[in-house]
């Protein structure tokens, strides 16, 4: 894999760092955990945009846009990653927001995220749940088009082939990391949702035979329907990174058993492994991604699904600006509707 075939801004803080979770691991008993801080990619509290943006950015910049956009659900993380690349290039930024959850907490539709977004200077626009975002906004562009914008659409997550390509970039950083420290990695555990993180993870593992398993944890989609996703823009990553064919349909699995209720609507074992983070390493998770991934990492450790002597990396994908869309969730919280309740 040759990255810089491809056009990209680095603008990220990479390698971002790999460490053990003393704490963590010893309160579960075993497996020995470690984190990769992919919550800590420098651009406006982070996350794992940051990665896709670099390269599909750069792509903007190549095709002569003077206007991003992107879609999101209220509190995503990628549209304030878009937001904060776009101000720190001088292009101007609109996002459109999914209504998702139907939560009216005004932290939930003001606060975290949504603060940022037009902190960075984004304008936003609204639309209901459920419809085909992609859609959507391509709707939204063309009328910018009409006006004489020379807009550059991202998909929701920065999922495409030109994204992924962070994340295939990010498993030869791992593995490299881990060879460098003589560290061997059992398994690789993190959230899933867009999918564009887990398809580019499995194509860089595989195209150096890493040989290391991957998980991901579903935060939205059924099992099928997110291992489809994921491999079907796995296979189309392989292609463009010149290495077609080495993610086999097998070697991708997503665990979609701690989605609960829905997308964005936190779960009891969400919340209890947002706190252990927070209470044993003093890492902040998310109440939409990472503390969904953490919740099916706990709970798979407490039922043996892995063997003592091994090592498991979570790659923390961010999200803790979200918590402050989210304080009701906790029980300490504040008022507000609670998200979590509903
Ligand atoms: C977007 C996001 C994910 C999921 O990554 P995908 O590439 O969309 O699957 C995980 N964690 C956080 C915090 C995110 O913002």
């Amino acid at each position: 894999m040759h990255f810089s075939r491809f056009p990209r801004i680095q603008l990220a803080h990479l390698p971002t760092a790999l460490e053990p979770m003393e704490r963590l691991s010893a309160e579960l008993g075993g497996p020995e955990l470690w984190i990769k801080r992919d919550d800590c990619t420098g651009l406006s509290t982070g996350g794992n945009k940051t990665r896709k943006l670099e390269f599909l950015m750069a792509e903007a910049k190549e095709q002569g846009a003077d206007m991003v956009m992107t879609q999101g659900a209220t509190q995503s993380n990628h549209a304030r990653q878009t937001a904060a690349f776009a101000a720190r290039l001088g292009l101007d930024c609109h996002i459109l927001l999914e209504d998702r959850t139907g939560s009216n907490d005004p932290n939930y539709n003001q606060n975290g995220n949504v603060f940022l977004d037009h902190l960075h200077g984004a304008t936003t626009s609204k639309c209901a749940g459920g419809l085909d975002m992609n859609a959507e906004l391509e709707k939204v562009a063309d009328e910018f088009r009409a006006k004489g914008r020379k807009v550059y659409a991202i998909p929701g997550g920065g999922s495409s082939t030109t994204g992924a390509l962070g994340y295939a970039n990010c498993a030869m950083e791992l593995v490299n990391q881990a060879n460098a420290m003589d560290l061997r990695i059992d398994h690789i555990v993190h959230a899933t949702g867009s999918a564009g993180t887990q398809a580019g993870l499995i194509t860089g593992l595989k195209a150096i035979n890493a040989n290391i398993p991957l998980l991901g944890i579903g935060v939205r989609a059924p099992k099928p329907k997110q291992e489809e996703n994921v491999y079907n823009l796995a296979v189309a990553t392989a292609e463009k990174l010149g290495c077609p064919g080495v993610v086999a349909r097998d070697d991708v699995v997503a665990n979609t058993d701690y989605v609960g209720e829905g997308y964005g609507i936190p779960t009891p074992g969400c919340i209890e492994a947002i706190e252990m983070f927070a209470r044993l390493e003093g890492i902040l998770l998310d109440p939409v991604y990472s503390g969904k991934g953490a919740a099916g990492l706990i709970d798979l450790i407490r039922n043996g699904h892995f063997k003592q002597s091994e090592r498991i990396v979570f790659l923390h994908t961010g999200g803790s600006a979200a918590l402050f869309g989210y304080t009701s969730a906790f029980s300490y919280g504040g008022a507000g509707s609670a998200i979590a309740a509903e």
